[in-house]
């Protein structure tokens, strides 16, 4: 039956293809114990769905096998493989027959059995495999409950339905087939959105009832950038679908006419836009809507798809590359912010932090680790032959952690240099994401040559708000007059001493802001290239000397209301 769902866009896109439902950690189940009657017949309820799980496995391998590379078949067969394990399926059997269990509740309490088993193994890969069994087991418990068990449907692809997803596990959704991503919680400004809007997959997240109201194999309609999803689409929602992605065409033919044009405001000041970067692609993408350059390249995205550490050289060639596309213009690296949400599958990241937003991340992992730091500077120093770039580094505390990066900065040129290439230091910026640093930040001037504020994090530290939990609904906003007043502070400190400021959170992306940015006296934004001629309509549609007398009115505001009152008076005048 149709049903509309809302939650928040967190990556643009439209997509139409059929549900696959990973169930979360926990699974939801009605009746616990059933009659010594009905033993029998939940054995076999659990049998026909363990078997209808089998058929559908196979299927999938044949309609993969040749699609996809023989690693992404192995994925497939250990899923096969799960099924038949004699710890999950007799299992699954004894406690039917012994505590008579409904097989709904046996599959549960054996899942959480084996996932305690899973989460307590210190390997990062084998942990994650706790995954692939919810993976299965969802799609067993998917059979209970459905009278006519799900079959692969259609070639539009399928929209994975889920009760969260690691930023990791993004990466390898598209080379199996996945056309967009729903999830029952997460955050639009969390790093999995960042990612996916670098992958271009359209993402929603924050729909409760998504888990429980969404079947294996329904029909879904994706709008990623409006939050909304239909579920079992009509004829009428279809023809919408059409036109909205002719619609979608449209805009993008006429954004695509700014694309050599420059960012200047109506009374003639340049701004700077430059793009964050994770891919190949995002630099491409970058280069082709005319980005002054790269001002935020997410290393840790290199880090974040690999089993194992990447060495210099291959870091060297992705650094390198990303150089040689922007073709003269700067390419930011921000060196390794791993740690919190962020955590590789080579397991560089520390596992069983009490409190992994306050622990060993950014900078603060990478000065743990000599080996991996020289390594990393070391393949950024090279590939400054090939053109100009900057070294920014996350999580910054304090001025004595700038110190040391510029030390090892010196020292890993200094070492590219006695191999016969011809290097000078990069400039060296510092991220502004933690409070301190951005209330100190005069402590840290002559330490740096630039600054970017990571507005994310800096929301998320000033306000004591988890960007990753959606409980907190509206708390997480830069729409905070503390926000605006420390972002004022920054911009004011870097333009007294000369220092370029940016900002390259989520909320420089934002169109809407713009103005707001303008007014704090922002000149250089870092944001996704898929926004950036938005962005650049938006700003060549502001007066800036305008802004600037409206300036002390934002900052006068004292609460959100006042800020977006600010936005609307400034957008109608
Ligand atoms: C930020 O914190 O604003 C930022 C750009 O870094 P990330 O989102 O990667 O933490
Ligand atoms: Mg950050």
């Amino acid at each position: 039956m149709r049903r509309v769902l809302t939650g928040h866009g967190a990556s643009r896109g439209l997509a139409l293809g059929s549900a696959r439902v990973r169930m979360p950690r926990t699974l939801g189940v009605g009746e616990r114990h059933v009659p010594a009657a009905r033993v029998r017949g939940e054995l076999q309820r659990l049998q026909h769905a363990l078997a209808a799980t089998r058929d559908e496995m196979r299927a999938l391998r044949e309609k993969l096998q040749g699609a996809l590379s023989d690693d992404a078949l192995e994925f497939v067969d250990l899923h096969a493989l799960l099924l038949d394990d004699p710890e999950l399926v007799q299992a699954l059997d004894t406690l039917i027959r012994q505590e008579r269990y409904s097989a709904s509740h046996a599959l549960r309490v054996q899942r959480d059995r084996l996932a305690a088993v899973f989460e307590r193994m210190d390997d990062p890969y084998l942990k994650a495999r706790l995954d692939d069994l919810d993976h299965i087991i969802g799609r067993v418990h998917a059979h209970l409950h459905r009278r006519e068990p799900a079959t692969a449907r259609g070639t539009a692809g399928e929209i994975l339905v889920c009760d969260n997803l690691a930023p990791s596990e993004l990466a390898q959704l598209q080379a199996q087939g996945v056309v967009a991503v729903v999830s029952a919680g997460g955050s639009p400004l969390s790093h999995s959105a960042i990612m996916a809007r670098s992958l271009y997959l359209p993402l929603v997240v924050g729909i409760p009832e998504a888990l429980a109201g969404i079947g294996d194999g329904d029909v879904l309609m994706v709008d990623g950038e409006n939050g909304r999803i239909v579920v079992d689409p009509d004829p009428a929602d279809l023809r919408d679908y059409r036109s909205l992605q002719q619609q979608e065409a449209r805009e993008l033919r006429g954004l695509e006419r700014l694309r050599s044009k420059p960012t200047r405001t109506l009374d003639g000041t340049d701004i700077a836009l430059y793009a964050n970067a994770e891919s190949r692609e995002d630099v491409a993408r970058a280069h082709a809507v005319g980005a002054a350059g790269v001002g935020l390249y997410r290393t840790e995205f290199l880090f974040l798809q690999s089993e194992q550490t990447p060495g210099e050289d291959e870091q060297f060639l992705a650094y390198r590359d990303a150089v040689l596309a922007m073709d003269g213009r700067p390419v930011t690296f921000r060196t390794l912010d791993l740690g919190a949400d962020k955590a590789d599958r080579a397991g560089l990241a520390l596992a069983n932090e009490d409190n992994p937003a306050l622990g060993v991340r950014g900078v603060r992992l990478s000065l743990l680790y000599d080996h991996v730091f020289d390594t990393q500077l070391r393949a950024i120093a090279r590939a400054a032959a090939y053109g100009p770039l900057r070294v920014l580094v996350p999580m910054v505390s304090c001025r004595e952690e700038l110190l040391i990066v510029r030390k090892r900065l010196r020292r890993a040129v200094a070492a590219v240099r006695r191999r016969g290439v011809a290097v000078e230091p990069p400039p060296l910026g510092a991220m502004i994401e933690v409070p301190a640093a951005a209330i100190g930040v005069h402590g840290l001037l002559d330490a740096v040559d630039f600054l970017s504020v990571g507005t994310n994090d800096l929301v998320q530290y000033l306000l004591a708000v988890d960007r990753n939990n959606d409980a907190l609904g509206d708390l997480y906003s830069p729409l905070h007059p503390g926000v605006l007043r420390l972002l004022a502070h920054v911009l004011d400190a870097g333009a007294q001493r000369q220092v370029p400021v940016a900002v390259c959170g989520e909320m420089a992306g934002d169109p809407l802001l713009a103005p707001l940015l303008l007014a704090l006296g922002l000149r250089e934004f870092s944001l996704h290239p898929s926004h950036l001629l938005e962005l650049r309509r938006a700003i060549r549609e502001c007066d800036l000397s305008r802004l600037l007398a409206r300036r002390p009115a934002l900052l006068r505001a004292r609460d959100r209301r006042g800020i977006e009152r600010w936005l609307d008076a400034t957008a109608s005048a």
